[in-house]
């Protein structure tokens, strides 16, 4: 039997990972990966990274990746550790941000596993990392990068082909056709979908909006991470600016929690934007993720995807690694500068969700002040300390220390790399034909349920939310 299994982001936002198993008259089954995340969050999610495939790895030949997010590509080198030697499938600037965030992903499971070891705070003695970074490194050997638009035949019962997606930098959704059993039907995987409008919704945004449109499928798997949400239309800028502003005044420094890619490039294009139009003060600006330098870097090289302002600014002011007051700190000691210094600045550090990373010390010396302001421009998911302390939490744990929480905490919502409810419909909308199916994944329950309910109203279609290792027939 021919069937879809979805082994991730099934009511939950991380672990993407969905089966396609093509079983064509009597011939090995093919198995293709579409996507293959990492579980994050909480602990119940998380250790689903440890459990083992339905199917073992060995038997998988490819993996179909969307895009680079961790939730999305970072269980790959855990796939390779188990027995997986087949290609990984992804557009260029896909396979160059794997190239930095997937090693960066496995240098974070080892100082994990290190911290439990040594704090003994694992049941599992000695704790292990997930995978290491060196794992990591080797299995971008297995990458494959394949352009937009292009159609590519894994093998005579499957070929895909990855359109724009419009989230990050190389994001593409992947048109799947499956020729098997004198059938042909093509699967939609949307993977994250960005924004459908650019204009006045998303200030500061580098790249261009718009999925591709007029998308056909039989069976369509669609991410619903804003499935009950409607982002705020304003300008975020005046009020970012004042944010900025009166913490600076008073002599605090701003942290600034994001992922080192993307949501950290786009930021650093609106800060220059509000020093050069004298909106907020220069003061130091540290970009501080030990990726920080190589993500400028992959970003620039892959100018094709840039909106006009981008492409604008980067010819008024060159490449932010040059600008004036602005820092690329990739190492350790530049870190710890940081954190030795008082004066008052502006602090990007990774993992957006505070789930680890550099921020995990930014946060530990600066939160207990209440001169200092914590600011979160990304989606928090629940049980990250980011979620907790967005959430109004008196404190937060970190490094298995209580750190009392005193700054100001702070939250715009208008960075959002993904479509809201009302953006989601107008995409789905620009569909030929309804698809036979439709299974909404990568979304909270709550979230899930109202999508289905929104596009059941708004376009007829027979859309369920997916469950955990449901298995599709394809028949
Ligand atoms: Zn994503």
């Amino acid at each position: 039997m021919s069937y879809i299994q979805f082994l991730g982001a099934a009511g939950v936002v991380t672990g993407s990972k969905h089966l396609v198993h093509v079983d064509s008259d009597g011939a090995r089954p093919l198995q293709v990966l579409i996507d293959c995340g990492l579980f994050q969050g909480q602990k119940e999610w998380r250790e689903r990274n440890w459990q083992d495939l339905p199917s073992p790895a060995k038997t998988i030949d490819s993996v179909i990746l969307t895009h680079a997010h961790i939730d999305h590509s970072g269980w790959i080198p855990r796939l390779v550790k188990e027995g997986f030697h087949g290609p990984i499938y992804a557009t260029p600037a896909t396979v160059d941000l794997c190239s930095i965030l997937l090693p960066d992903s496995g240098h974070l499971q080892e100082e994990d596993a290190e911290f439990y070891n040594k704090t003994r705070a694992s049941r599992h003695h000695p704790a292990l990392p997930l995978y290491t970074m060196e794992e990591a490194q080797q299995c971008l050997t297995l990458f494959r990068p394949i352009n937009f638009g292009e159609t590519h035949a894994v093998d005579k019962t499957l070929s895909f082909r990855f359109v724009r997606a419009a989230h990050i930098l190389g994001s593409s959704m992947a048109e799947v056709t499956v020729n098997a059993n004198g059938r042909s039907q093509r699967l939609l995987f949307t993977g994250d979908i960005g924004r459908v409008r650019c204009d006045e919704t998303v200030a500061g945004k580098v790249l261009d909006c718009g999925p591709t449109q007029g998308e056909e499928c039989d069976l369509l798997v669609m991410e619903s991470t804003y499935g009950n949400r409607l982002h705020p239309h304003d300008d975020p800028r005046p009020e970012l600016a004042a944010l900025i502003r009166t913490t600076l005044q008073r002599g605090g420094t701003v942290v600034v929690p994001a992922f080192a890619v993307e949501r950290t490039q786009k930021f650093l294009f609106l800060l220059k934007d509000l020093m050069e139009s004298g909106q907020i003060p220069r003061v130091p600006v540290h970009a501080d993720s030990p990726m920080a330098i190589k993500a400028v870097q992959v970003f620039l090289k892959h100018s094709e995807e840039f909106t006009s302002d981008s492409k604008a600014a980067i010819a008024k002011y060159g490449s932010p690694l040059n600008w004036s007051n602005f820092y690329f700190d990739s190492t350790q000691q530049d870190s710890k500068k940081i954190n030795a210094s008082t004066y008052p600045a502006i602090i990007i550090s990774s993992s957006g969700m505070v789930t680890g990373g550099r921020v995990l010390h930014h946060l530990t010396q600066r939160l207990p002040d209440p001169k200092n302001l914590v600011l979160f421009i990304g989606f928090q998911a629940p049980g990250t300390r980011g979620f907790s302390i967005k959430n109004g939490a008196q404190s937060i744990k970190i490094f298995g220390q209580d750190v009392p929480i005193r700054a100001q905490i702070a939250a715009l919502e208008q960075f959002s790399d993904h479509a809201d409810t009302p953006e989601l419909l107008e995409w789905l909308h620009t569909f030929p034909r309804a698809p036979r199916q439709t299974f909404l994944v990568h979304g909270e329950p709550d979230a899930a349920s109202q999508l289905r309910t929104a596009m059941t109203e708004a376009l007829g279609w027979d859309v369920q939310v997916a469950a955990y290792r449901q298995k599709v027939s394809l028949q």
